[in-house]
C-alpha cells in the first residue's frame, strides 16, 4: 500500500489562500417600487452579517433611489474577509411606457463582465481580478395573492439568462400566513408555467445529494421576506422589527419571516455555488459571446 501522499491538505491549502485573499460578494435587488429593496439592503448589513461591525448607524429614512448604487462594506470572521456589495436598483414599473425597463439593470449586470473580461485579456493580468460581477439577483414580488405582473415575468425571463436570479417575496408581514403558502405555491407555478428558471437551477444540479438539497429550497421558494432597520427591545434583546398596532414583527425570527433563511441560503449555504455560476455558466456565455464578436 502507498504511503500518505497529502492530496487532502488541498482543502487547508485552499483554506489559507481564502484567509489571504478573502473574497468578493455581489448581491443586486431588483424590482417594482415601493417593495422594500433599499429597506432590505439595510436590513443585509444591518443584522447578523454584520452586526459586530460598529459604524453602520444610519437612522435617517431611506430616499427613494433613483439610480443604480453599489455599496460595500467587508466584513470579517474567524480571520475570513468578505468584502460584500449590494446593488441597490431603482424600481420599475413607475413610468407610462416601460418598455425595455430591464434594460439599465441588464447594462450594468453585463458592464461588470465586461470589465472581469477586459482584467482577463489584458497582457499583465492582475495577480487577483476585483470581481464586481452580480452573483445573484434578488427580484422582489409585489404580495399581491394574485398574478405576477406581466412586467415581472418579462423581466425574469431576460435576467435569468445573465444572472442568478432569487425571487422573494417582499413585505411578507402584510399576509396571514395561509396566504403566504397560498402565493408562494401560485408563484413557483407560473414561473414554471412561462418557463422561467431562478437558482438554484434544475440543470446545473450535479447529483443526486445535489438535487435532493436543491429540491427543498426550491420548494420553499420564494422566501418571504420581511425588511427593517429599526431595532427593538424582545425579551430583553435587540432586534431589528417592525413595530404595529398589534405587535412586532421580529425581521430574524423564522417564525415571523423567512428573512434568516434567505440569509443563510445566500451565505451559509450557496454562497461558493452562486459564485461558481456566475463564473462558470453566466460569465462564460457573455465571454464566448465578446469573443465571437471580435473573431468573427
Ligand atoms: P424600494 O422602493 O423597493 O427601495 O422600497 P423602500 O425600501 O424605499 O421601502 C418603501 C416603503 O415600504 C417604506 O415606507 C418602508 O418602510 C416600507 N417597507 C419596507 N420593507 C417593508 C416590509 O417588509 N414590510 C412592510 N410592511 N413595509 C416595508
Ligand atoms: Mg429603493
Amino acid at each position: 500500500l502507498l504511503g500518505y501522499i497529502g492530496i487532502d491538505t488541498i482543502i487547508e491549502q485552499m483554506r489559507k489562500k481564502t484567509m489571504k485573499t478573502g473574497f468578493d460578494f455581489n448581491i443586486m435587488v431588483v424590482g417594482h417600487s415601493g417593495l422594500g429593496k433599499s429597506t432590505l439592503v439595510n436590513t443585509l448589513f444591518k443584522s447578523q452579517v454584520s452586526r459586530r461591525n460598529a459604524g453602520w448607524a444610519r437612522d435617517e429614512k431611506i430616499p427613494k433611489t433613483v439610480e443604480i448604487k453599489a455599496v460595500s462594506h467587508v466584513l470579517e470572521e474567524g480571520g475570513v474577509k468578505m468584502k460584500l456589495t449590494v446593488v441597490d436598483t431603482p424600481g420599475f414599473g413607475d413610468l407610462i411606457n416601460n418598455d425595455n425597463c430591464w434594460e439599465p439593470i441588464s447594462k450594468y449586470i453585463n458592464e461588470q463582465y465586461e470589465k472581469f473580461l477586459k482584467e482577463e485579456v489584458n497582457i499583465t493580468r492582475k495577480k487577483r481580478i476585483p470581481d464586481t460581477r452580480v452573483h445573484c439577483c434578488l427580484f422582489f414580488i409585489n404580495p399581491t395573492g394574485h398574478s405576477l405582473h406581466s412586467l415581472d415575468l418579462e423581466f425574469m425571463k431576460r435576467l435569468s439568462h445573465s444572472v442568478n436570479i432569487i425571487p422573494v417575496i417582499a413585505k411578507a408581514d402584510t399576509m396571514t400566513i395561509e396566504e403566504r403558502q397560498e402565493f408562494k405555491q401560485r408563484v413557483r407555478k407560473e414561473l414554471e408555467m412561462a418557463g422561467i428558471e431562478f437558482y438554484p437551477q434544475k440543470e446545473f444540479d450535479e447529483d443526486m445529494e445535489d438535487k435532493s438539497d436543491n429540491d427543498k429550497i426550491r420548494e420553499a421558494m420564494p422566501f418571504a421576506v420581511v425588511g427593517s432597520d429599526k431595532e427593538y427591545q424582545v425579551n430583553n434583546k435587540r432586534v431589528l422589527g417592525r413595530k404595529t398596532a398589534w405587535g412586532i414583527v421580529e425581521v430574524e425570527n423564522p417564525n415571523h419571516c423567512e428573512f434568516a433563511l434567505l440569509r443563510d441560503f445566500l451565505i451559509r449555504s450557496h454562497l461558493q455555488d452562486l459564485k461558481e455560476v456566475t463564473h462558470n455558466i453566466h460569465y462564460e456565455t457573455y465571454r464566448a459571446k465578446r469573443l465571437n464578436e471580435n473573431g468573427g
